[in-house]
């Protein structure tokens, strides 16, 4: 049996296998017994091992990994989204014919916000008190609900754009942040741009669609979605242009995601991978037989003796 190894920071423990995952619970073997947990999505796999963690708040997490016996998956139809992951708006997505801007949920900002002051606070307490200990607590909090709040955005964000789509074009976050530009690259660890891109990764590959990574710099900001016309420079600053070959009045996030989603569908198609514009089809080109997937459980009783 499992049980937390160490004092600080965030404790775990692995159960292998025997472990029954019920409507409303978990049980585990070895006198653990059921622990009370809200399951997140359905587990319709072979279960391998489910590992048991407490936050530094003391909430209790499971996180099952299971096997998927894979029938490869049919292959998908629908649409073919473009998405320029961006700072100001965490996605903008051309879908051929309209543009949607997401943005990061309004309260995640009243969450930091509130992180920033109760971290202020705990950096006034004096080193071993009980009143330092009791605020680290409070800020272990506000960190959790600040991750629970962007998970619980880039699960919807990703379902909904996989729920209706043959493939979805992002470019590569390495490429994306090294070359364009520097400060991009502490941007991408803040806004969750790779738990994102995991996320629509796996809810692609489930119901056979797929995603594309243009792994290579590629001048979506730059270029003209209309003419081709290339510019010579783009500022981070400038939200709109207009093209000086053609005269398009351009948005620059969504000739962005314009430009993304047009190199998709021409790496789709050297691929050999069948393909439409306006959304035909794109035939998987063997799917994996089994594939491993990791499924976070929350567990709401803190039931588990910490041996
Ligand atoms: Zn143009």
């Amino acid at each position: 049996m499992g049980y937390f190894t160490s004092k600080k920071g965030k404790q775990s423990a692995q159960y292998p296998q025997n472990v029954t995952v019920l409507e409303n619970a978990i049980k585990i073997p070895g006198g653990v017994g059921e622990i009370k947990a809200s399951i997140h999505r359905p587990i319709d796999g072979k279960i391998k091992t489910v590992t048991v963690s407490k936050t530094p708040s003391g909430k209790y997490f499971a996180s099952v990994l299971f096997e998927v016996d894979g029938e490869t998956p049919k292959t998908a139809k629908g649409k073919i989204y473009g998405i320029d992951l961006g700072v100001k708006h965490f996605a903008v997505v051309s879908d051929g014919e309209k543009i949607s801007k997401y943005d990061n949920p309004r309260h995640l900002a009243k969450h930091e916000k509130n992180l920033k002051r109760k971290q202020q606070k705990l950096s006034r307490k004096k080193d071993g008190s009980k009143s330092r200990e009791r605020q680290r607590k409070l800020v272990a909090k506000v960190h959790e609900r600040v991750a629970n709040t962007r998970q619980d955005f880039l699960h919807k964000l990703s379902h909904k754009l996989s729920s209706d789509s043959q493939a979805v074009i992002v470019e590569n976050l390495h490429v994306k942040g090294m070359v364009r530009n520097h400060n991009l690259a502490k941007a991408i660890s803040d806004c969750g741009w790779g738990t994102f891109i995991n996320f629509l990764a796996y809810k692609l590959e489930r119901k056979g669609a797929k995603l594309i990574e243009i792994d290579r710099w590629f001048p979506s900001s730059k270029l003209c979605s209309n003419c081709y016309h290339q510019v010579s420079e783009m500022p981070l600053d400038i939200r709109e242009w207009i093209c000086p070959n053609c005269g398009t009045k351009h948005d620059r996030d969504g000739n962005a995601a314009t430009n993304i989603r047009a190199e998709g569908i021409r790496i789709l198609r050297t691929d050999g991978t069948a393909v439409s514009a306006n959304g035909g089809e794109v035939s998987p080109k063997g799917g994996r037989k089994s594939v491993l997937r990791h499924s976070p459980v929350k567990l709401e009783a803190p039931t588990i003796a910490s041996a």
